[in-house]
């Protein structure tokens, strides 16, 4: 069997320790003579299974007592929804900061609920900055500030958490778990899983408890954090094997020393495949280096003309999912908790080599 190196930017790469503990168990999980997909998730071993997760996540992030962590389904994007409907509230009005195309459909589809006041926006510069703090127009009505700390597709991120009075509600779909985070910073934070947590299907919330409880009327049980915190995020069937994925992820992160580790792990990757790109006349990236993403990495290349034959020669090489955002163009990695320092070492090469007999 030969495992290739995976840029994917979602679904992502999982670690192949947790890939075998799945397959391990798949047929007969803990001596219970039957896989964990074919159990009740009303079950003690189910239960057992996502209270465990929770509890590990708890421990990775130093998530607060009084913060709910909800498991939920729909992915981040029905998120952009429930916000909406779990915090407008009375004010009906809330800030949105623009960075990027995940912005932007959080930003259209909040605007279906309330009045939205994008308080900033970088899409002049084709998003590839931050737009500076001191530049927000804020509402003071604001029922809350959205943000996406990370764009997948433009490679843009935070290096800092916005200091806001309203509530902070972030989309950290692919950022979440790459480094520590303050959670009492946040409001909310939300993520679907299928970049840094596990398997698509999942979608992760965690929310300070003093916001639950204020859904509009017409929210959908389905969609309100009240409901889900009150079931245990069992409110009807939830994505068991999904969850059951992303509590092994969570035990390999903590084996790998938490956050604080993988930080380091990220930062490593990130700096060697950013200086790749910088020292190469060949391979460009248009972000501002001080909003540059440790986990999306796009660049382009000299001559777009070249772009199919890198991505077949790279994929040739065992190099998959190379290919930029339909939107974006050239080339995007995506560097995961998942893909190893390894794989990050043999794109380097691999593009040191294409460039010098292309260049
Ligand atoms: C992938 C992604 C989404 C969409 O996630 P789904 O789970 O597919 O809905 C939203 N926001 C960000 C930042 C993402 O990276």
């Amino acid at each position: 069997m030969t495992r290739c190196y995976n840029f994917c930017a979602g679904p992502a790469a999982l670690p192949e320790a947790v890939l075998e503990i799945a397959r391990d168990e798949m047929l007969d999980w803990h001596g219970r003579g039957l896989s964990l997909m074919e159990m009740s998730h009303r079950s003690a071993e189910v239960v057992g299974v996502a209270h465990r997760a929770e509890q590990t996540l708890r421990e990775l992030l130093a998530i607060p007592d009084d913060y709910a962590v909800l498991f939920l389904q729909g992915g981040a994007s029905t998120q952009f929804s429930a916000v909406p409907l779990n915090l407008l509230g009375v004010r009906g009005c809330a800030d949105y900061i623009n960075t990027g195309q995940w912005s932007k459909k959080a930003i259209a589809e909040g605007r279906r609920y309330g009045q939205v006041n994008v308080a900033a926006t970088s899409e002049e510069s084709n998003f590839s900055t931050i737009p500076p703090f001191e530049q927000w127009r804020l509402d003071p009505d604001a029922a809350y500030l959205h943000y996406t700390p990370n764009e997948t597709i433009g490679g843009v991120e935070f290096a800092w958490t916005p200091q806001v009075e309203a509530p902070l509600v972030a989309d950290m779909s692919s950022t979440i778990l790459s480094r520590p985070v303050d959670v009492a910073e946040f409001g909310v934070i939300y993520a679907g899983a299928q970049k840094n947590i596990g398997p698509a299907g999942l979608t992760l919330v965690i929310a300070r408890r003093d916001l639950l409880g204020a859904a509009h009327a017409l929210c959908p049980s389905m969609l309100n954090w009240q409901v889900a915190a009150d079931n245990d995020s069992m409110y009807n069937t939830p994505p068991t094997f999904a969850l059951y994925l992303a509590g092994l992820v969570f035990d390999w992160l903590a084996q790998q020393g938490g956050l604080r580790a993988m930080e380091a792990i990220n930062r490593r990757k990130a700096e060697k495949l950013y200086a790749a790109i910088d020292d190469s006349d060949f391979y460009a990236n248009p972000v501002d280096p001080d909003c540059r993403s440790l986990m999306n990495v796009p660049f382009t290349l000299a001559d777009d003309a070249l772009d199919k034959q890198f991505l077949a020669e790279s994929e040739e090489a065992g190099l998959l999912n190379l290919k930029g955002h339909r939107s974006v163009g050239g080339m995007r990695a995506s560097i995961y908790n998942a893909v190893t320092e390894q794989a990050v070492d043999a794109l380097i090469a691999f593009m040191a080599d294409f460039e010098q007999r292309n260049g």
